[in-house]
């Protein structure tokens, strides 16, 4: 059987190998190693911030190893996950619909969509679960006329204990990831070779014959017959610049920013993150308990229970690259407008529920959705296939998107890889 690697077991990576198991024999090569939720009290964790040596979000990854957090030059703090299943290990479980940009250039994926149904626990039935504050919120967002839907995730409501942890994994097998779908996968015969960063891609005669791999674990060249990559928005690019083929500087990243509130006994860090969402033209708003900026920024000083904090999450411009380890990346005008547009709506809600100016405050500028560095055009839309690549080297994660989604894309980039997986399982 011919060999196929697929660089990255995230959403993308695991949603691919899946499909191609069994057309093609599949190797996934996974940089980082076994996940592991994180287990410790983090109200032990809340107390360590006092003594002022939590001072840098990178820092994040001396306790929990499968968070990776950087930052680019317009620092902002960049999380993603470094770790079999990716960035969904570490995900608040929110499993959206959001294709509209590729549908804008002729792409349709509905069918892909109506079998991730079928195949991936997704509900929207825990209202019964908000704490008094978060009904009180979505109550004055109906009130306002914003239109608040109550978010799908995808999990096993059954064994949810709506702790809020979903960040730092799931330890109660609750919250469905990337690694059930490698499961099948390697449950049909594919390898999953952790710990092997993928450098760069060998080609020959407009094929690629193999990858070169240079992680702590492991290090040498790897033959293959094909090759997909799926190492994220960020890790994609630099397989793709050191193999020579170029990417387009239009990295988006949907910036979030958190606007809290002091509110005492309100819980809101132990409840499930982003129960509902509104959407708006360039940005949702979403109740979320940001604990990067509770860890990390001194503004968050009240104990993690006696705050509560909306979200901002923005689909921003694609303007940004990165290469090698650098990620260049800010906020530029018209992001920064949306983004105060969004600070007052939030303030606004708060107002309502009687909060006073002074005891708001903002969070810590991050992100977690990267993409947007070789984006499918009308040209691509058939083929999934850009012409600049060898023929038997594809891209299958948000590297595609034509454009930031503004909101949570696992499904959309499963969707799409579902579609990708098809396409190259053809060519056994
Ligand atoms: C805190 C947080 C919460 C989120 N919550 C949600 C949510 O609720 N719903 C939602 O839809 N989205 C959410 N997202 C975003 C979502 O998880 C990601 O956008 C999505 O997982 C990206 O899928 P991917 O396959 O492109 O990359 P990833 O899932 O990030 O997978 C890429 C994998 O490739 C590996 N890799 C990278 N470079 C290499 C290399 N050179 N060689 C080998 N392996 C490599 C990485 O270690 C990683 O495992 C969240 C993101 C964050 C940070
Ligand atoms: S809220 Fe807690 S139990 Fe529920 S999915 Fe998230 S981490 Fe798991």
């Amino acid at each position: 059987m011919k060999r196929a690697i697929v660089v990255g077991s995230g959403a993308g990576g695991a949603t691919v190998a899946k499909e191609l198991q069994g057309a093609f024999d599949v190797t996934v090569l996974e940089a980082g190693k076994e996940f592991r939720p994180f287990t410790a009290d983090l109200s032990l964790v809340g107390k360590f911030r006092k003594s002022g040596l939590l001072f840098d979000e990178r820092m994040i990854r001396l306790l929990f190893p499968a968070m990776k957090v950087r930052k680019s030059n317009g620092e902002i703090v960049i999380v993603n996950g470094n770790c079999a299943g990716g960035t969904t290990a570490i995900c608040t479980a929110n499993g959206i619909r959001r294709d509209q940009c590729l549908k804008d250039i002729g792409i349709n994926l509905d069918k892909e969509f109506e079998e991730l149904k079928r195949e991936v626990p997704i509900s929207d039935d825990h209202r019964k679960r908000w704490h008094p504050g978060t009904k009180r919120v979505y109550e004055i967002c109906r009130e306002m006329g914003l239109d608040p839907v109550p978010s799908p995730k995808m999990a096993y409501g059954n064994r949810c204990a709506a702790c809020g942890r979903c960040i730092f994994g799931c330890r109660r097998g609750a919250k469905w990831d990337s690694r059930e779908f490698l499961k099948i996968a390697i449950e049909k015969g594919a390898r999953l070779l952790s710990g092997c960063r993928v450098k760069r891609v060998f080609a020959d005669g407009g094929e690629v014959y193999g990858v070169e791999v240079a992680g702590p674990i492991r290090f040498g060249f790897l033959p293959a017959d094909l090759v997909v990559l799926a190492a994220g928005g960020l890790g994609t690019p630099v397989i793709l610049r050191e193999s020579g083929f170029e990417c387009e500087d239009r990295l988006f990243v949907d910036p979030v920013l958190c606007v809290a509130t002091k509110w005492e006994g309100v819980g809101q860090d132990q409840e499930i993150p982003m129960p509902f969402i509104v959407q708006r033209e360039h940005f949702i708003i979403s109740p979320y308990f940001d604990y990067l900026s509770f860890f990390f920024n001194r503004k968050w000083k009240y104990p993690a229970s006696d705050i509560y904090s909306m979200m901002i999450k923005l689909a921003d411009t694609g303007s940004g690259s990165v290469s090698g380890k650098k990620v260049t990346k800010g906020l530029t005008e018209i992001d920064r407008d949306r983004m105060n547009e969004g600070v007052s709506l939030c303030k606004e809600i708060f107002r309502r529920l009687g909060k006073k100016e002074g005891e708001m405050f903002l969070g810590t500028v991050n992100a977690g959705h990267p993409g947007g560095m070789l984006p499918l055009t009308v040209k691509e839309a058939t083929t999934f296939h850009h012409d600049s690549l060898p023929t038997n080297l594809y891209v299958a994660d948000a590297t595609l998107f034509p454009a930031s989604l503004g909101s949570p894309p696992i499904l959309t980039i499963m969707a799409m890889a579902k579609r990708v997986g098809r396409m190259c399982a053809a060519l056994a």
